[in-house]
This record gives structure tokens, C-alpha cells and sequence, in this order.
């Protein structure tokens, strides 16, 4: 089998590298990781352990879940070995990021920051340098977390993934790789390989505005990327993301209806805000109350959509 390592059989002392993992779970069952080489080898074993692997990438969800016994794998597959997933690209009006690129590497890239500089929007709000330094981006969408920072920027730029398959490579969008709350609609063997984000062209901007309960390194309570496409001051593309309102992070489609067609003045944004409100689903918790996250995406949606104008001025 390629790339195996029975943690569990060489001693509770043997850790992941870099991760402090024991070989055993939080509740002292057996993990065998796996670090295969290739991202074939990486699909053909997971699509044969199925439901008892998942793949490990940076480590910083998987980990915790392990800790706390959320998840409970017999496999861990290290997608550590596939370096290729490590790159960044741009070539024939694409941004091509590799599943494994850290937030650290977006935001000291060339090519990122001439092409899709937005992204950087959400790398500001992120953790700590340590965790930029450690999470990635398939690991960020592939949590499927509701309020993960990369999701709606990224839903609002109309990305779409490259996925790898024992059948052979595909691309989808990514609004279609989510299922419900922290569920993607990945089957056994299928990895995210890279994210495919259009570059920046004339009259197109693009902003996220997050709110948290501290300026960074804090679970986002409600977040709202924006996208406008401006042609002689009428605005003829607009999209509307929103994370942490709903099970998952969602396009909201009143913004494309109210905005394009119009000059995308003030009074159309605060419409979009109250229509964006409307349709969150935000729960309540320890974080905000569900009237205080259906305010804040009021809020957040305009001040995306003014930054989006501006830059796209
Ligand atoms: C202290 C701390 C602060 C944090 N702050 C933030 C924050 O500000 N914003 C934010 O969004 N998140 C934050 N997170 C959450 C986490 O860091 C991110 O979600 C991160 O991007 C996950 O990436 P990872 O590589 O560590 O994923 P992992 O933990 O390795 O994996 C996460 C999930 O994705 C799956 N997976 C990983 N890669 C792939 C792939 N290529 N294909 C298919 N499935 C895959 C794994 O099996 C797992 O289910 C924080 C976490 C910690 C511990």
C-alpha cells in the first residue's frame, strides 16, 4: 500500500510530524496515517477505506476534532507528500491555487497580489501567523464551516474547484461543493486539488467584510463578500456572498436581481443589505443572536458592496 505508517503499532509516543498527534484518537482507538507521494495514490486510498479516512492537510480542524472525539478516523491520509498542490499560478486570465497553499503564501504572492488582491480581505481576519502558517486553502473550504474566511470571498470572485478522483481530474464551481452544515458533497476517494479564480479584469472589484468578537483570531459572526462588475457606471455583474448565517455559506441572489441594470448607488446597496438579511437563516449562540447577525449582514453587505465599487472605480 503506498506511503503507509502504522502509528498506532510503533507506540502511543510516535507523533504525527509538526502536529503533536499520538498515534491513537481521543478515546484511545487505533489511527494508521498514511503519507502517500502522489495524489493518485492518495485518491486510491481513500476511496478504498471509504467512510473511516479522511485526508489530513494542515491539520489545524482535523486536529481539534480528533482531540474532542468529533471525529473518530481509523486513516489519516497526509496529503503532506503532494507538492504540486503547494503551487500558485497565473496563466491565461486564471489564478490557479493549490489545495495546499497556506494563507501565509496568498499574502505574500505576486500573483495573487496582482490579479486578485480581494483575497487578501479575508487573510487580514484570520487567526494568528501561526495558524496563516499551518491552515490551507482546500483544508478552508473543505471544513465546510459555515463561517470559514475564504468561502464567500472566493464565492463572490465565482471560483471554481479542481477535484481529483480515481476516475481522473474535474472541475466543478464551488457553490456546488458544499452540502449542508459541515458536509461537502465529496464522495470517498475525491480530493480538492486547487481553486480556480478568474483574474481581475477592468471595472471588476470585489471586497469581504467579516465581524468578529476580536479584530482577528476570533470565529467570524457574520461575513459578506462582495463582487461588481462596472461598465460606463452601470453595473452589468454583482454577487452577494454570506458566511456564518446560514448552515453554509451561500450566494445571495437578491443581489444580483436589485444591482445589475442600475448605477449601484447607496439606495440599491442598502436594498441589497435588507433583501441579504431576509434571506440569512443565522442561528443564535454564544457568539451573537440571530437578530444581532441578521444586523450585522445588513451592515456588512453595504459597506462590501461600497468597498467593491470603489476598487472597481
Ligand atoms: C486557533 C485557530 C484559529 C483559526 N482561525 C480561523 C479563521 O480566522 N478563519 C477561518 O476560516 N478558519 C480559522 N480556523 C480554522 C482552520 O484553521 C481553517 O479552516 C483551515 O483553513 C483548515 O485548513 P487545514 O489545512 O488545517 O485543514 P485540515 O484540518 O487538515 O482539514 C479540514 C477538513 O478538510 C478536509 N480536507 C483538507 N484538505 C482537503 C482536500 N484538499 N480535499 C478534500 N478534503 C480536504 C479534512 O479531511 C477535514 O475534514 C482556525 C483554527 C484554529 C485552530
Amino acid at each position: 500500500m503506498p506511503g503507509r505508517e502504522e502509528f498506532a503499532s510503533m507506540g502511543p509516543a510516535l507523533r504525527v510530524p509538526g502536529l503533536r498527534l499520538e498515534g491513537k484518537d481521543a478515546v484511545g482507538r487505533s489511527i494508521e496515517y498514511h503519507r502517500p507521494s502522489s495524489l493518485a495514490d492518495a485518491c486510491e486510498l481513500l476511496r478504498q477505506f471509504g467512510d473511516t479516512a479522511i485526508p489530513l492537510a494542515g491539520g489545524t480542524d482535523v486536529v481539534v476534532d480528533l482531540r474532542r472525539g468529533a471525529k473518530a478516523p481509523k486513516h489519516l491520509v497526509s496529503l503532506a507528500g503532494l507538492h504540486g498542490l503547494r503551487e500558485i499560478s497565473l496563466g491565461g486570465g486564471m489564478l490557479r491555487i493549490g489545495a495546499l497553499v497556506t494563507p501565509a503564501q496568498l499574502q505574500s504572492s505576486e500573483e495573487v497580489l496582482s490579479s486578485r488582491p480581494e483575497l487578501l480581505d479575508a487573510v487580514g481576519v484570520f487567526g494568528t501567523p501561526q495558524v496563516r502558517n499551518r491552515a490551507t486553502v482546500g483544508g478552508n473550504l473543505c471544513t465546510a464551516a459555515s463561517c470559514a474566511d475564504l468561502t464567500p470571498i472566493l464565492l463572490a470572485l465565482d471560483a471554481r474547484v479542481g477535484l481529483a478522483t480515481p476516475e481522473g481530474p474535474r472541475g466543478i464551481p464551488l457553490v456546488d461543493l458544499f452540502g449542508d452544515h459541515r458536509a461537502t458533497l465529496l464522495r470517498p476517494g475525491h480530493l480538492v486539488s486547487e481553486v480556480m479564480i478568474p483574474a481581475k479584469g477592468p471595472g471588476e472589484g470585489a471586497a469581504y467584510e467579516a465581524f468578529g468578537l476580536r479584530a482577528t483570531n476570533s470565529i467570524t459572526v457574520a461575513g459578506a463578500a462582495a463582487y461588481l462588475l462596472l461598465e460606463e457606471g452601470q453595473c452589468i455583474g454583482a454577487r452577494l456572498a454570506l458566511g456564518a448565517v446560514a448552515p453554509t455559506a451561500f450566494l445571495v441572489k437578491a443581489a444580483t436581481e436589485v444591482l445589475v441594470g442600475t448605477e449601484g448607488g447607496d439606495a440599491e446597496l442598502e436594498e441589497v443589505g435588507r433583501l441579504a438579511a431576509v434571506e440569512a437563516a443565522p442561528i443564535s449562540d454564544i457568539r451573537g443572536s440571530e437578530v444581532h447577525r441578521r444586523e450585522l449582514v445588513e451592515r456588512l453587505a453595504v459597506r462590501a458592496f461600497q468597498a467593491a465599487r470603489r476598487r472597481a472605480q
